[in-house]
Parts: C-alpha cells; sequence; structure tokens
C-alpha cells in the first residue's frame, strides 16, 4: 500500500518505556521497578484527584461536559486570563497537533532549538513543513533571529524550560524574541515544566498572562508533570480568541475523558499538591547534582522535574541505560538525540536511593 510520502521522514515517537516491559523481558518483580523516564509526578496522583475520578467512574457511560466550562474557568482564575483564551487537549501534545495542522502545509517551516521536545518536528512533519534548529539546544535570541531571518518560519516553538536538556530560558530573552518576529509567525511557549522552572528562579518564570498582549503568541500548560496527571491526558493552550477559535476548529468532540475533565477540575484547584511535589523535587535533585559531582562527570542545570546527565567519552549513555534497565531501573537514553547523556527524572527519596546503588554499581 502506498501511504502518505510525508511519512517517510518521519520516525516513531518513542516513548519512555513502561514498568510492565521490564517485567515482562527482564523478570523484575513490578514493585522493585523504578521508572524515572517519563518525568511523570513521583508522589503519584494527589488524594483530593483520586477522590474525584472514583466518584466519577458510574458516569463513564457520559461524554464530557464538550464546553469544559469548569475547566476553563479554574483555569482561567489561576491564570487571571478569560475562558475565550482556553483551548483543552488531549495532553498539550493534542494542542501542539492542532497547531500543527491548523498552520503548516508543504510549502511552510518551522523553527525550533538544535535538541527540543521532539513532538515539534513529527507534528510538522505530518504535514509536511521543513524543519530548522538553530545550533544550541539553548534558545539563544541571536541564533533564533539569524536562522528567521533566512527561512521566515511560520511557527517558532521555544520550549522553557526546554526538554530534554533541562534548562530555561530567562522572560526576558523570550519577549525580545516574540517582539522580534513578524506577526504572520507563530510563537509557541511550551511551558510544560514551568511550574518548576518559576519556583526555582524568577527570571525564567513566564505565566500566560505574560504573553496574551500579543496577537502572534500561545503558551501551552500541561497537567501531566507537576499536577500527576500523565495518565489522564490533559494539556492546554492559552492565546487570543482568534487564535483558539481557529484551532477550535481542529479539535474532535469530546476530546478529553468524561474521567480526564473532572480529575483535571480538581487538580487546577490543589494547588497544594503542586507546591508539596516542587518543593520535594527541590530537595532530591541536590542529591543528584552531588552524585554528579562524586563521579566526576557533568549535568544541565535543570529547571525542571528530571536532570540530564552528560557523559564523558568512557561512559557510554547506550550502555548505561540497557544495563540499568535490566535492573529494572527505567531512565531516558538520549543516544537519539545525538547527545552522550542520559535524562532521569528525580524520584522519590527511596526511588532515587535505588538509582544510586544501580547506577553505582553499572559504572563501577
Ligand atoms: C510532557 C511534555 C508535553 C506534553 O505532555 P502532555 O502529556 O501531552 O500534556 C509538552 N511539551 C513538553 C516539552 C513536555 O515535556
Amino acid at each position: 500500500m502506498r501511504f502518505n510520502k510525508v511519512l517517510d521522514g518521519i520516525k516513531t515517537y518513542e516513548a519512555g518505556k513502561p514498568i510492565e516491559l521490564v517485567v515482562r523481558e527482564f523478570g523484575v518483580k513490578p514493585e522493585d521497578v523504578v521508572k524515572l523516564a517519563s518525568n511523570e509526578n513521583p508522589i503519584g496522583t494527589s488524594p483530593a484527584v483520586a477522590e474525584t475520578i472514583r466518584n466519577h467512574a458510574e458516569k463513564a457511560h457520559l461524554y464530557p461536559d464538550d464546553s469544559m466550562f469548569e475547566l476553563k474557568e479554574a483555569l482561567a482564575q489561576k491564570f487571571d486570563v478569560d475562558e475565550g483564551n482556553i483551548i483543552i487537549g488531549a495532553g498539550s501534545d493534542q494542542v501542539l497537533e492542532f497547531i500543527s495542522r491548523a498552520l503548516l502545509n508543504e510549502t511552510e517551516s518551522v523553527l525550533m532549538s538544535a535538541v527540543t521536545f521532539a513532538m515539534y518536528e513529527i507534528y510538522a512533519k505530518q504535514m509536511g513543513a521543513k524543519i530548522y534548529r538553530t545550533a544550541s539546544y539553548a534558545h539563544k535570541y541571536d541564533e533564533f533571529m539569524e536562522a528567521y531571518k533566512m527561512y521566515h518560519p511560520k511557527i517558532v516553538y521555544i520550549c522553557t524550560p526546554n526538554n530534554p536538556t533541562g534548562d530555561a530560558t530567562p522572560k526576558e530573552e523570550v519577549l525580545r524574541i516574540i517582539e522580534a518576529v513578524d506577526r504572520d509567525t507563530l510563537v509557541v511557549v511550551d511551558g510544560a515544566y514551568m511550574e518548576y522552572a518559576a519556583a526555582k528562579d524568577a527570571a525564567m518564570a513566564i505565566t500566560p498572562a505574560d504573553l496574551i498582549g500579543y496577537e502572534h503568541v500561545i503558551y501551552l500548560g500541561t497537567f501531566s508533570k507537576a499536577y500527576g496527571l500523565g495518565g489522564m491526558r490533559v494539556g492546554y493552550g492559552i492565546a487570543q480568541p482568534q487564535i483558539i477559535s481557529q484551532l477550535y476548529k481542529m479539535r474532535p468532540p469530546f476530546n478529553i475523558t468524561t474521567l480526564s475533565l473532572a480529575a483535571a477540575i480538581t487538580a487546577a484547584k490543589d494547588e497544594t499538591f503542586v507546591r508539596d511535589s516542587v518543593a520535594l523535587h527541590q530537595q532530591q535533585i541536590k542529591r543528584y547534582e552531588a552524585f554528579a559531582k562524586e563521579n566526576g562527570f557533568d549535568y544541565i542545570d535543570s529547571y525542571t522535574n528530571f536532570i540530564t546527565y552528560l557523559f564523558p567519552e568512557d561512559m557510554d549513555s547506550t550502555a548505561i541505560s540497557d544495563a540499568l534497565l535490566k535492573r529494572g531501573v527505567i531512565i531516558r537514553n538520549l543516544a537519539s538525540y545525538g547527545m552522550n547523556a542520559v535524562r532521569i527524572t528525580v524520584g522519590t527519596a527511596r526511588q532515587n536511593d535505588i538509582f544510586f546503588k544501580h547506577f553505582s554499581e553499572v559504572i563501577g
């Protein structure tokens, strides 16, 4: 069968490996598997959210409220924007897909940093668009503007904090890029890890309200990381209404589930859970920084819930990730990004103890 030829250039996204796979392939007991590969919240689901999900279990036969009014109202209050500024997606991933389908075709291009979230490229390639990248993984004004003037891309992606590297871009720098590009280019500011960055350094904190005055910008956020709802698939885009109304044309009806919607409404109001999650993370990540220094390798200063270890030549990220996997420790190898590096989601104290033990043995 002949498939659409744009598919030839697309590599299937490789998601973090599930616990079930490690149990099946390596015979590790499920309770001994430590999953630090997908940047989920290690604390788990907030008790208030779990209760909401249980309370909605008997409503699974009903479609959700397709207006998603209550969730939009909660987000509008939290971020000081209007309900009409918001679109909800099955993860912010789905909003990225809407954006790509609404703006791109074979004659357009997109611009992103050298190493960034893999789905930007995949969604753009699905539309036949060309991909341009800057030289650095950090989002640098000069590099972005040089490439921007050369290619005039339809979309500029700014992932801050950046995944899979963990670095963040100061708000000043993001605003400079936004100001400098033409109003017919959409700037996507992906703040999937913004809760962590904002808690660490106010200079990196960007809120939707900071950007809502621009007619060519959309801010993306997600419930999958700090809010602990990766399994529920809820994210959002916040922009001026003329952007939101166009993206709505790409949205299938009932695009998140009845349980997801209920869960996200409770989560949006559960500020304590996010604060506690970030606080635990800030303690535990110090151990990862100390561990790298003790073992003589480098890391990228992280503004996210993960840390990226950069290995010297005599340490191979693929061999290390594979050896850890056999021991039931799942982390993310960054070899496919052209880096001899691994990305590790910072876990609970207990998970991190297990990681350090196995890692020491593997490299020892
Ligand atoms: C996790 C992540 C997302 C989206 O996750 P969803 O689960 O689809 O909401 C978007 N961007 C980045 C950079 C991410 O790391």
